[in-house]
């Protein structure tokens, strides 16, 4: 199978719901920013369904699910690749199994988001159930969580703030990392996929007087996290006229099994990195869950890390950094089963995270 990357951003929320901007906005600063898909995920509402503005346009697909949430508004949940809502559902495991019995994709949404400063803020909306089972995957990395919750700077580092305003995704900073530890914990069960979500709602500010300050301007919001995955080249026919739904179904089985990785574009444009696993006959293996499409590959195997800027890249087995080097590549020889996943940080910040690539059978508890 010869495969194709796209690229691109996740979890948007419109004038449908809470967004400050439309499907017009969002679909011309995607097309400007030459990405191939985003994900549409208003709270509560698939009207964008409705309205029809699911489609291809030129090389850009445009999908639209919804987000979950119970009575309390908490326990968000990202619903792809449906067209009902799961009406009525205020448990999240009745929503899961919901989702997953309409063939939809789910993802836990900003799962331990916090907030550091809190005066003027929305509250968090942490994910609470995590006796929930049956899910498809996580938003490992929320950007809007992300500047949020590292808005603590604003008395100790005025200046950063000042960028922080002005530039935001560039001082995205990670991951949270007990989020990262519980993915890998849970990774070592069965497959859970990692999503990165931009969690755009384009809000205008006012700041004194008539001067209204949109922080997270679309484009700006557009250079952000963004997920790439790897699809099969010959199912992914863009232009106008492609078949919307064909190409959605694509989408969200890569995302479902984590086909791909994720990054932040302000650090470095990452399309065109590449991570994989390689044994004696030549044979690969991509991030993400295969099935039949790559067959396993048998031990010892190489780790190969090809990245187009210089970074620290580590290689983590069953969550522990196992070894790391500052390089634009890397060609470890992996001797063990585990669950394997690649990090590259570029300035003390993160730049990639890849899914998981489990070598061996589940569960993968060996140490
Ligand atoms: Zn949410
Ligand atoms: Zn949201």
């Amino acid at each position: 199978m010869k495969l194709k990357e796209i690229c691109g951003c996740i979890h948007w929320h419109t004038t449908f719901s809470d967004g400050e901007c439309g499907y017009e906005e969002i679909i011309r600063a995607a097309q400007n920013a030459g990405i191939d898909y985003i994900c549409v995920t208003d709270h509560m509402t698939l009207e964008g369904q409705g309205a029809g503005w699911e489609g291809v346009y030129g090389g850009l697909l445009v999908h639209t699910g919804y987000e979950h949430e119970d009575e309390k508004d908490e326990n968000h949940y990202l619903a792809l690749g449906v067209n009902k809502l799961a009406e009525g559902l205020t448990e999240p495991q009745e929503y899961i199994n919901r989702i997953k019995k309409m063939g939809g994709a789910g993802f836990i949404a900003h799962p331990t988001e916090c907030r550091s400063v809190t005066k003027g803020l929305p509250p968090p909306y942490p994910w609470t159930k995590w006796d929930v089972t049956g899910f498809d995957g996580i938003e490992i990395w929320n950007q809007v969580s992300d500047w949020i919750e590292h808005l603590d700077c604003l008395r100790s580092d005025p200046i950063r703030m000042i960028l922080r305003l002005f530039s935001p995704t560039r001082l995205l900073r990670d991951a949270p990392k007990e989020l990262l530890a519980k993915w890998d914990d849970m990774n070592l069960t069965r497959f859970v996929s990692a999503i990165g979500g931009v969690d755009a709602h384009n809000r205008k500010i006012k700041i004194c007087g008539p001067f209204i300050y949109q922080v997270f301007k679309v484009k700006e919001e557009m250079r952000g996290v963004r997920t790439h995955l790897f699809v099969d080249a010959a199912k992914w026919a863009g232009g106008d006229g492609a078949d919307a739904a064909k190409m959605s179904g694509v989408l969200v089985d890569a995302m479902r099994n984590g086909r791909g990785f994720i990054s932040n574009c302000s650090h470095g444009d990452a399309r065109g990195c590449e991570m994989f696993l390689s044994d004696g006959s030549g044979a690969i293996q991509y991030p993400g869950r295969w099935g039949d499409a790559q067959p396993p590959l048998s031990l010892p195997l190489t780790m190969n890390v090809k990245l187009t800027r210089k970074a620290k890249i580590m290689l983590i087995r069953n969550g522990k950094v196992i070894k790391s080097t500052s390089s634009k590549n890397a060609g470890w020889t992996i001797t063990e089963p585990g669950v394997y996943r690649i990090e590259a940080r570029r300035g003390g910040s993160a730049w990639i995270y890849s899914n998981p690539f489990p070598v061996g059978q589940y569960p993968i508890r060996s140490e």
